[in-house]
């Protein structure tokens, strides 16, 4: 029997969830489906024990707990999990299909973040064949004393910068110019962390399937240098792919079709939403779905 649902959210990361937690406040009727097994995005997968420090209204707390408040905010009845949504066709009623199931509903928003991704590699020879080349951490109490090179420049490099460097005294961050896009205040007191700017990775030497060291370059003067690891940690971001929905996500909340017709009824929250000086931070997300709530029960 087919059910027409009066809204659909398609990701459980945390702005699919807080935008679910509104239409829980106000008893709308809501679904969302999240193509993992599991809810809270990133924030889940990439750094559950992290510290947030940057989301309105809540000084600090770990990653895992926002998700967890989150949840608790919710119907996780209505929540279905293993739902990788493949295709949205939006002929008066929107269609959303897993492969599977199809699904209908008056209204969509699109929470996917970075979709399907996969992280950008280091970029040097034999990369693949070393496991302790991480590009994310879900713990990171096994990196306690060990020698880490850190290699980025935006904020999850300068995060995890300060995070390690509290619990290891031999750890190096390394990024290709000589400013960070990140916030350098976060590293500015971490003591124990030795800075390379502007250096770019060339070669590693690895033994057993693990790197033992990595050479750098100095971008201007060519200089190289050699720093012994026990862990290559790669913050290089996600090469992302909007999965195969048939929309443009680049103007704010709205949805376009491929003539770019805006969408009406179909609109896109959080890191799927990319515009001019738009950052990929919890925040903006939380700001685009109070936007697009107040657009939709107005
Ligand atoms: C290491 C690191 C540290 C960070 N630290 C901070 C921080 O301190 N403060 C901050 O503000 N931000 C931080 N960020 C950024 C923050 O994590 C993102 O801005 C946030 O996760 C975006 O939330 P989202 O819900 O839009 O997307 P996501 O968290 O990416 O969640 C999207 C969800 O959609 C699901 N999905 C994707 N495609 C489909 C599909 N086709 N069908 C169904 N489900 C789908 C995914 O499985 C996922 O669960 C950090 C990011 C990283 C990587």
């Amino acid at each position: 029997m087919k059910t027409l649902h009066g809204i659909i959210i398609i990701g459980a990361g945390p702005i699919g969830l807080y935008f679910a937690s509104k239409c829980e406040e106000k008893k709308l009727d809501y679904l969302v489906l999240e193509g993992s097994d599991s809810i809270g995005g990133q924030l889940t997968r990439l750094y559950p024990e992290k510290q947030i420090v940057d989301i309105p209204g809540i000084e600090s707390i770990k990653s895992a707990d926002y998700i967890e408040l989150l949840k608790d905010k919710i119907d996780l009845e209505k929540v279905v999990l293993d739902a990788h949504v493949s295709s949205i066709k939006n002929g008066g009623e929107i269609e959303i299909s897993t492969g599977k199931v199809v699904y209908f509903c008056k209204k969509l928003i699109i929470a996917t973040g970075l979709g399907t991704s996969v992280p950008r590699p280091l970029g040097v020879e034999h990369e693949n064949e070393c496991d302790n080349i991480i590009y994310s951490v879900k713990s990171f109490s096994h990196l306690k004393g060990k020698k880490v090179a850190i290699f980025g420049g935006g904020d999850s490099a300068l995060d995890w910068a300060k995070e390690i460097s509290a619990i290891s005294d031999d750890v190096h961050l390394i990024h290709r110019r000589l400013e960070f896009r990140g916030n350098p205040e976060t590293i500015k007191d971490c003591k124990n962390l030795k800075v390379h700017l502007p250096y770019v990775p060339i070669s590693i030497t690895y033994e057993n399937g693990k790197a033992t060291s990595v050479t750098i370059k100095k971008v201007d003067t060519e200089e190289l240098l050699t720093i012994e690891v026990d862990y290559i940690f790669v913050n290089y971001g996600n090469i992302a792919s909007l999965s195969s929905f048939p929309f443009k996500m680049e103007n704010a909340f709205l949805v376009v079709d491929s003539d770019n017709k805006v969408e009406q009824n179909i609109f896109a929250i959080g890191d799927v939403c990319q515009y001019q000086n738009k950052t990929r931070r919890i925040a903006p997300g939380l700001k685009e779905a109070d936007k697009v709530f107040d657009l939709i029960t107005c």
